[in-house]
């Protein structure tokens, strides 16, 4: 039986299946079925894996169950289909995104899902297509890109498909993309309607949906030529709908740039960046919006989980939707109006506002924040992975509690005084290379063990905490919450944990040997329950965060697999390959001081974002310390100038870095290798070459 609008609407009673990103068209992320329970969740083994034949970058995928057959996505976009109850591969698909597109996705290759429809599942690809794929063979169907041409827009999220149309937008606020989300027939590919997040070049029209209303409430909170950095505000993760009040909500990205003053310069609310916005799915006609950071310069995107539930609230029933943005605060909204219900912080530490009008909803946000006016460098909390990122929270209607992956994390906001966006840079407007860790032992040692972050059961109704479980990690995976009264959730030390849904009481763990980010689901097969999760390392954090990042994560490797669970699971999880014992010897110095400080804001700025923070690899890409192209000129020139490296993702940064600059980065990278092995020896109390980590 194909997915249709009815099985859509019935999402929520098929326990056995799950057929939209979120499970259900509210993304509660629940399942119905109480097989595996609080009770004997303890006795729960691994029931199939299927090691999935791609590079180990991030797998943040939440797979689909269709009628017993299991579609997942993987790191550059490709898609596995397999049989859900043995793991049987089926088919698998490769829209072969060239690799020069990884540079162009801010935060890994990564991909979150598919939609269904229709004997169809639909597949954003990294470099900005949308294609339909048979579900029985795998057989593209149709093939299209969503995006302009020359943009460096990406499509990392899962599409959705509503009446008949595919919904999708795309990332890209850091890369001078302008935000919009799209809707194109299921049948056809032919784009139906648009709606651009952001206003454009006054005067020109797009003749889209958006039109009107970018000229009636957006185009007059913006300033100076905004239009020509992008703007940002894109849509590239959460979207639900409300099928009573025919509604679909999504949320918007950051601006683009950060930086207010290159942005938008002045103080303005800079509309509809960060915001969540509802329109009719069938038109793209706006509803209402409600911005959480007006005026946005610290990355906080509201792209995070919308989850639509009807809650009883002082004796009323209300029809809420709820996020938890990366601003820290905790929202609900009444569905209908976009009006606050409540608003109440959710994480720690949060130091961009003090406080929240709780009838506009408005913040009011710290002076000392506004790093544009100041001119003054700002510790901000959170930081740009915000309270919570992609990682999907769930919501349980038998507990009333939302399940929210929590990061906290803060970060050094410095302003640039002058800005110039470049094709490969990570164009934000503010010092990157100033956020680096400082190489003190004292201070890096208490930098690591600052950070973390913790599942959190929130009540919404109360707007306060009820439990949580911290984790020595911040960058953890999504949940699941079950009717069985248990929520699962994986972590970045490669833990995956069930946990009691009304007090936190750990139920049941085992040791994957692989970072964990995706968010688990839960389906069943002729009878048999089951709980999968894929694994696999990387991301926003795993990348920039560098020696941050490994030191706090098990690095047992980095695995991409789907992993299946069941009370009568019979599999094993095989045993992670040993840990090479990487060893760094000391290198001659190819810089004095000045040219190394000079290599370190080059590679703070065109580097750091992949290969992590003062050349240490946060155990995803490469660690340049280690590279044999160290020690051999002409290879870096090859590597970093002309791009022989691409097909994997490393283009030619020829365009936007001479010759001397690539080699003043190597001098750098060469100074860090003897500042390792100098601080290895240290802690050894050896002599000679020590472990790097
Ligand atoms: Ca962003």
């Amino acid at each position: 039986m194909p997915v249709d609008m009815a099985r859509l609407l019935g999402a929520g009673g098929e326990g056995d299946n799950w057929l939209t990103y979120g499970r259900t068209y509210d993304e509660h992320r629940f399942s119905p079925l109480q097989q595996i329970n609080a009770g004997n969740v303890a006795g729960l083994k691994p029931s199939w894996h299927f090691d999935l034949p791609v590079d180990a970058r991030a797998q943040e995928s939440t797979p689909l169950i269709i009628d017993g057959v299991m579609y997942v996505t993987t790191a550059w976009s490709h898609v596995y289909a397999l049989d859900a109850a043995t793991g049987m591969l089926k088919w698998s698909y490769d829209p072969k995104v060239p690799g020069h597109t990884g540079i162009d996705a801010c935060c890994d290759v990564v991909n979150r899902g598919l939609a269904a429809w229709q004997g169809r599942v639909y597949l954003g690809t990294l470099d900005g297509r949308l294609v339909a794929l048979d579900a029985a063979t795998g057989r593209p169907v149709w093939d299209v890109s969503t995006i302009p041409a020359g943009s460096r827009a990406t499509i990392t999220g899962a599409p959705r498909v509503i009446k008949g149309k595919v919904i999708i937008g795309n990332g890209g606020a850091e890369k001078s993309a302008r935000g919009y989300l799209s809707a194109y027939d299921a049948d056809t590919g032919k784009l139906i309607w648009r709606f651009y997040t952001v206003p454009g070049k006054p005067g020109v029209k797009d003749g889209s949906a958006s039109d009107e209303v970018l000229a009636k409430i957006a185009s007059k909170t913006w300033r100076g030529q905004w239009w020509k950095g992008g703007g940002g505000g894109t849509v590239w993760d959460a979207m639900a709908y409300d099928p009573q009040l025919d509604l679909l909500y999504f949320g918007t990205d950051n601006g683009g740039p950060w930086n207010k003053k290159f942005r938008s310069p002045g103080y303005s609310d800079d509309l509809f960046i960060t915001s969540i916005i509802a329109v009719r799915p069938d038109t793209g006609e706006y509803v209402w919006h409600f911005q959480n950071t007006p005026g946005e310069m610290w990355d906080y995107s509201a792209t995070q989980s919308l989850v639509l539930a009807d809650l009883t609230i002082d004796g009323q029933v209300r029809h809420v939707i709820m996020q938890a943005p990366k601003n820290g605060y905790f929202y609900v909204l009444d569905r209908q109006t976009g009006k606050p219900i409540s608003i109440h912080q959710y994480v720690d530490s949060l130091t961009w506002a003090k406080g929240v009008d709780p009838v506009t909803g408005r913040p009011q946000i710290n002076p000392d924040a506004q790093y544009d006016h100041t001119g003054k460098p700002w510790l901000g909390a959170p930081g740009p992975g915000g309270g919570h990122n992609w990682m999907p929270m769930s919501f349980s209607p038998q507990t009333g509690l939302v399940y929210i992956p929590v990061i906290e994390v803060s970060f050094p906001y410095i302003g640039q005084s002058s800005y110039h966006p470049t094709l490969f840079d990570f164009n934000v407007g503010i010092d990157m290379n100033a956020g680096s860790l400082p190489q003190d032992p004292v201070i890096k040692a208490a930098a690591i063990k600052g950070l973390k972050g913790h599942l959190t059961a929130w009540d919404p109704v109360a707007q306060k905490e009820v439990w949580r479980v911290t984790v020595n990690h911040p960058w953890n995976g999504g949940t699941l919450a079950t009717a069985g009264h248990v929520v699962y959730e994986g972590d970045a030390m490669g833990t995956f944990s069930a946990y009691h849904d009304t007090d936190g009481k750990l139920l049941w763990s085992v040791q994957t040997g692989t970072g964990i980010l995706a968010p688990p689901i839960s389906y069943a097969v002729a009878g048999t329950q089951y709980i999968a999760v894929e694994t696999g390392w990387g991301g926003a954090f795993a990348f920039s965060a560098g020696e941050l990042a490994l030191k706090t994560q098990i690095n047992r490797g980095n695995i991409p697999r789907v992993i299946v669970f069941a009370l009568n699971g019979t599999d094993k999880i095989p045993a992670p390959p040993p840990a090479a014992a990487a060893a760094l010897t000391a290198l001659p110095e190819l810089g004095n001081a000045t040219q190394i400080m000079q290599g370190k804001l080059q590679y703070h700025t065109f580097c750091n974002n992949c290969h992590g923070d003062t050349a240490v690899s946060g155990g995803v890409l490469p660690d340049l310390r280690f590279s044999a192209a160290l020690r051999d000129d002409d290879l870096f020139q090859k590597i970093v100038h002309d791009g022989i490296l691409e097909p994997k993702g490393m283009v030619a940064f020829g365009s936007v870095l001479q010759p001397k600059s690539i080699e003043l980065i190597r001098a750098y990278v060469t100074h860090r290798v003897n500042e390792s092995v100098a601080e290895a020896k240290a802690a050894n109390g050896a002599s000679g070459a020590g472990a790097a980590n």
